[in-house]
């Protein structure tokens, strides 16, 4: 029989339809909860990303704006927007789209973002928050497959999970997470200089893939019954697009739902769910203002 195929896109409609919920709830209280975006360059895939931003923002009933900067911005100006945005108190949330041209410290970005409107939770202050067992604002991406997890009724403390890749954007901070309480999962984190990765992952309950290949993991890494999380997103070559291209995760779907219990597709799995969060973490920002 094959895995349960975790629709990300309808869970992450009925989150949204509560955070809609308590963003007319905060309007009646006279918070009006803002998104500023910040995209420098126009990287198709950071384009599209920031669109479909915009488009959750409204139709959740948050406001949002997005500042688009020439790909020729230098970090002194980014960083002076940063600025101007920390001190707006009209501003809940600010997030800067990466990838970033190369003559701008990504680092330097991330550290002059004022941690109270940090809604990616991916500065330093609010890293090490989540590492001490206090966060305040979780990473997206992170939060949103531990909301696909518990949608999905997967018992997470207790499990061994393994995670494929170390970004600072999604594996170290999802393996944070997941071994913190009161999740209580044993977590080992992958990377390239691991050996004999299928070891490894062939001991998994829940295994996420965040490595960025397209189809690397296969069947023959997976325990039967295991939960996957594909949060890969990758664009391979598709000459039957229009587009030219089409989206692929870094888990090899048609072998992998034979075997496991718990899947996640791509597109549709973790994807809506990233961008969900970002919407909860504004509104949180929104009421942690007042
Ligand atoms: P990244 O910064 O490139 O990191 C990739 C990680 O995977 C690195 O830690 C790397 O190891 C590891 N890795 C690469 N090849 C490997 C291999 N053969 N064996 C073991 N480990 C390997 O990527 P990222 O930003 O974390 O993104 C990962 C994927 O998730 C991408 O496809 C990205 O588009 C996608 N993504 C999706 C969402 C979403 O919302 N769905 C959000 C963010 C990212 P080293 O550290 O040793 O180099």
């Amino acid at each position: 029989m094959g895995a349960l195929i975790l629709d990300g896109s309808s869970i992450a409609g009925q989150i949204r339809e509560e955070i809609r919920r308590e963003a007319l709830l905060a309007g009646e209280r006279g918070i009006a909860p803002f998104l500023a975006v910040v995209l420098v360059g126009d990287d198709p895939a950071s384009v599209s990303y920031v669109a479909g931003k915009e488009k959750a923002l409204s139709q959740a009933g948050l406001r949002g704006k997005t500042w688009r900067l020439p790909a020729d911005t230098t970090e002194g100006e980014l960083l002076a927007l940063v600025e101007r945005l920390n001190r707006d108190p009209s501003v809940h949330g600010i997030l800067v789209q990466f990838p970033l041209p190369p003559q701008i410290d990504e680092n330097a970005v991330l550290q002059a973002i004022s941690p109270d409107k940090d809604v990616d939770g991916l500065t330093p202050f609010n890293l090490g928050l989540l590492a001490s067992g206090r966060p305040a604002f979780v990473p997206c991406t992170p939060q949103g497959v531990l909301a696909l997890l518990q949608k999905a009724g997967v018992a997470i403390p207790g499990s061994n999970t393994v995670i494929v890749g170390r970004s600072g954007l999604v594996g170290r901070p999802l393996s944070i997470l997941l071994s913190s309480k009161p999740w209580n999962a044993t977590v080992t984190l992958c990377h390239t200089g691991t050996g004999n990765l299928a070891d490894h992952t062939r001991r998994a309950d829940i295994l996420v893939a965040a490595c960025g290949v397209p189809g690397f993991i296969t069947a023959e890494h997976i325990k039967p019954g295991a939960a996957v999380i594909d949060v890969g997103v990758n664009r391979v070559p598709d000459s039957s697009k229009k587009s030219g291209f089409a989206l692929a995760g870094d888990v090899d779907f048609a072998g992998a739902r034979e075997i496991a219990s718990v899947i996640t597709p791509v597109p549709g799995g973790v994807g809506p769910m990233t961008i969900t969060m970002l919407l909860k973490n504004t509104l949180r920002a929104a009421l942690r203002q007042q």
